[in-house]
């Protein structure tokens, strides 16, 4: 705690000249900005599952699909609430600066190789999904690309989603496009695009530097404008161009 009370303290100044004095942070009458942030406490349907009504019916009716070509859809994360987001942030945060000793700004980058800063997951969304093939063993973290790929325990499923996803309405987010930017490729995060669409042009609404330059977590202070600027640009607008 008395670490977080320094940082805080070390660069107030620099937060309070980064904000922009009355700028509105977002209106708009279909979502609501705590909605878009995982603020806001949403209807999430099915046990173990976690999404919104028609995504989550989506999601059921591919599963039962997979199943008949025997595999075994498993979720291993959907919906994800803001303080969750922020809690594996923080706890990222902490074990790349104190225990890694890294600088604070290095420690960013490296968490943002993975993990969204909180406010600005698609998790918040109740639209995306990480998954894998439940019906083959594997063992230690189950999402790591390789375990995709040729040779790997959820190679099969990924073939199956490649020719089959899309007709569910699930799309793959991070692609393996050398030339994306953003986050690396993640073959494993899908979206359902029918709601995830229009809920990131709402999003694109937000301001966005404000909302995250108004934000309390561990970290926070030393993000820039001009960070902020290219996170957006890259990481959450380096997707699949079909989900923009
Ligand atoms: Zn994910």
């Amino acid at each position: 705690m008395k670490r977080r009370t320094f940082i805080k303290k070390a660069s107030i100044t620099s937060l309070a000249c980064a904000l922009p004095p009355m700028v509105p942070v977002y209106s708009d009458p279909d979502y609501s900005l705590d909605e878009l942030i995982g603020k806001a406490d949403i209807d999430l349907y099915g046990e173990g599952i976690n999404l919104r009504e028609e995504a989550y019916h989506a999601f059921v009716a591919m599963k039962k699909a997979a199943l008949k070509a025997g595999f075994d859809i498993q979720m291993v994360s959907s919906y994800r609430d803001y303080f969750r987001q922020e809690s594996i942030w923080e706890r990222k945060f902490l074990r790349y600066t104190e225990d890694d000793g890294m600088q604070p700004m290095d420690a960013i980058e490296k968490i943002i190789e993975y993990s969204t800063i909180p406010g600005t997951s698609r998790h918040h969304w109740g639209t995306d999904i990480d998954i894998i093939d439940g019906s083959v063993k594997s063992s230690g973290d189950v999402l790591v690309p390789q375990k995709f790929e040729a040779g790997g325990p959820f190679e099969g499923l990924k073939h199956w989603l490649d020719e089959n996803s899309e007709e569910f309405g699930f799309y793959l987010v991070y692609t393996d496009e050398p030339k994306r930017p953003g986050f690396k490729y993640e073959p494993w995060h899908y979206s359902y695009a029918p709601i995830s669409i229009p809920m990131l042009e709402a999003y694109r609404r937000i301001n966005i530097v404000k909302m995250l330059l108004s934000q309390d977590f561990l970290g926070c202070d030393y993000f820039t404008t001009g960070f902020l600027r290219s996170y957006i640009q890259d990481n959450i607008l380096g997707i699949n161009p079909e989900l923009l």
